[in-house]
């Protein structure tokens, strides 16, 4: 078990449930663990929340979800934000949960890459398959130029102050970036691989209209060598259909998506050769007692990899996870219907 140390002096977070991953099935855990009586603290590796939904298939409609005939994925993660809104979860997004102990009164410990430690008498991991991360530039140069002249997200703007900087990518992070960098940047030039892209068509066209008016550039090729003879990136050369062209680089911005890594989960001792964390049916918990998987990481027999199976599955979780955060009490289950206290709590954020 990786074990990592807090980066913080902060006490950590104590709470019922962690869960782990704010996709579809981490945001319906969390409304379920308040209809239940549990606190839950949720966290995410990427800084908004909604997993696949949000960052694969934002604006396709989806057809199965119960009582929902027809609805865009973005429109399902709001509805599911919604949905958890009346227990008011807390979210940590953009930290990645790294490690995870056993303590020694039967709690778990974990620790994100930020430093912040939570004490919870269950996990719930709903990590989809793995926590997302940038596709990163496959040159051989790139590692060593990668935080000074490359950058796979913008930490600071003001890193392209009066610098020239070519923007890789075609799809909306690319196109809102070159955007945005235009009245900080010495010079922006956008290198996709096609002349389409796969971006909202206000900002296609915002950038079609900076390029004809000759405040940015637009180059069609794929970033071909890089050179820093200093260490530091001077130019790059982009492979044409014919020929190549060089361009004058301070700084390199590469977003060609995200691709989702299991990363430090693997380390857990709960998950397969595949990625995927084994669970008993009956309450979807992992090989280790207080551990929960559920939505497109649990596997078991017949498992299908639908949001309606992963709330099914953190909902019986769930109702386990209770018994490690109060082993002297039993829960009495109400229908929600009749749940006068869940009632009050929706009509409370309703007025
Ligand atoms: C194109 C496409 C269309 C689809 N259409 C449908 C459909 O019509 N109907 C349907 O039911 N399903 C559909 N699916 C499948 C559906 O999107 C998934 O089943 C669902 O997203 C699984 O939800 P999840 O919450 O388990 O995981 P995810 O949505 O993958 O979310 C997991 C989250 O966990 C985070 N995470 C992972 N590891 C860590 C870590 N260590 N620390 C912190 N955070 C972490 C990730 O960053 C991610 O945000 C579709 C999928 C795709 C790709």
């Amino acid at each position: 078990m990786v074990s990592t140390p807090t980066l913080s002096s902060a006490p950590d977070i104590r709470t019922d449930v962690l869960i782990v991953g704010a996709g579809p099935v981490g945001l319906f855990a969390a409304f379920e663990a308040g209809v239940i009586g549990l606190s839950c603290q949720i966290v995410d590796g990427i800084e908004r929340p909604g997993g696949q939904c949000i960052e694969l298939y934002p604006d396709k409609p989806i057809y199965d979800i119960p009582a929902i005939p027809s609805c865009t994925a973005r429109d399902l993660v709001d509805r599911l934000m919604e949905q958890c809104r009346p227990f008011d979860p807390p979210m940590h997004l953009g930290q990645r949960i790294e490690s995870l102990e056993a303590l020694e009164d039967g709690r778990w410990r974990a620790c994100t890459d930020q430093g912040l430690a939570f004490n919870a008498a269950a996990v719930l991991v709903a990590a989809g398959n793995g926590a997302f991360v940038p596709q990163r530039l496959m040159l051989d140069e790139a590692p060593a130029l990668e935080g000074r002249s490359i950058h796979y997200s913008v930490a600071d703007v003001n890193t392209f102050a009066g610098k020239n900087v070519v923007i890789a990518g075609g799809g909306d992070s690319a196109l809102d970036w070159a955007l945005s960098l235009l009245p900080v940047a010495q010079r922006v030039t956008l290198v996709h691989r096609r002349p389409g892209f796969s971006a909202a068509d206000s900002s296609v066209a915002r950038m079609h209209e900076a390029v004809a008016a000759g405040k940015m550039d637009f180059v069609v090729g794929t970033i071909g060598q890089l050179h820093a003879p200093q260490g530091r990136l001077e130019s790059i050369d982009v492979r044409q259909i014919e020929g190549s062209a060089r361009i004058d680089t301070d700084h390199l911005l590469v977003l060609f998506g995200l691709v989702a890594a299991l990363g430090p989960i693997a380390d857990w001792g709960i998950a397969n050769p595949a990625g995927k964390i084994p669970v008993d049916t009956s309450y979807y918990e992992s090989s280790r007692p207080g551990i929960f998987a559920a939505g497109d990481i649990a596997a078991y027999p017949n498992k299908q990899k639908l949001i309606l199976s992963g709330f099914h599955e953190a909902s019986l979780a769930l109702r386990k996870a209770y018994t490690y955060a109060f082993p002297d009490k039993k829960r009495v289950h109400v229908h929600s219907s009749y749940d006068a206290k869940l009632a009050e709590r929706i009509a409370a954020v309703h007025t």
